[in-house]
């Protein structure tokens, strides 16, 4: 029945505490219950795919290797408490690039599509950016505004309410399950 949904998670400020650009492990720290709320989706049957704006790569502030080390610490972080993340997507570009991958477009939900079988309009998208909520619109998905990271700022900007605001991830994933049960 769940088959091929997939929650789409925002990196910094939905799994991690922004810390600003993360260019070094050391900078990753997990907010508290995600790995718990990752497993919860991974055991509900959901595909979990990470999409993240990184123009830090394109400003110069660290490259593609340094990205992959963090992002492979992140799996690992999680790996060791039996969470599981099916994909990793990231834009490195710069905003005024005008490419077709940088959140809100939806370019990296594309590729984890073709990658993953994904039924984007049973999915769910969770950040806590505005940008994040309207990449649901633009599958025609349902976006979850997380208040952790910028989101009690980024709720104030919203143009579109989202499906649900929630306190943090492990309060969102809570609500996709019951939410998932209903169709
Ligand atoms: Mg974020
Ligand atoms: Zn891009």
């Amino acid at each position: 029945m769940y088959k091929n949904l997939a929650v789409f998670l925002d990196r910094d400020g939905t799994i991690n505490k922004d810390t600003g650009y993360i260019d070094s492990p050391g900078r990753l720290i997990i907010i508290d219950g995600v790995s718990s709320a990752i497993k919860r989706l991974n055991s509900n049957g959901f595909k979990v795919v990470v999409i993240t704006n990184q123009s830090g790569v394109a400003r110069g502030y660290f490259s593609k290797e340094a990205l992959d080390i963090v992002n492979k610490r992140l799996e690992h972080i999680l790996k060791k408490k039996r969470a599981h993340i099916d994909g990793i997507y990231y834009c490195p570009h710069h905003p005024d690039d005008n490419c077709e991958c940088r959140k809100p477009k939806i370019g990296l939900l594309e590729q984890a599509k073709k990658d993953l079988n994904i039924d984007f309009k049973k999915s769910y998208v969770v950040g806590d950016k505005v940008s994040d909520v309207e990449i649901a619109q633009g599958i025609g998905g349902k976006g979850i505004l997380v208040l952790t990271g910028m989101g009690r700022d980024e709720e104030k900007k919203l143009n579109h309410k989202p499906s649900y605001i929630a306190h943090d991830l492990k309060d969102a994933v809570e609500w996709i399950i019951k939410d998932s049960l209903k169709s």
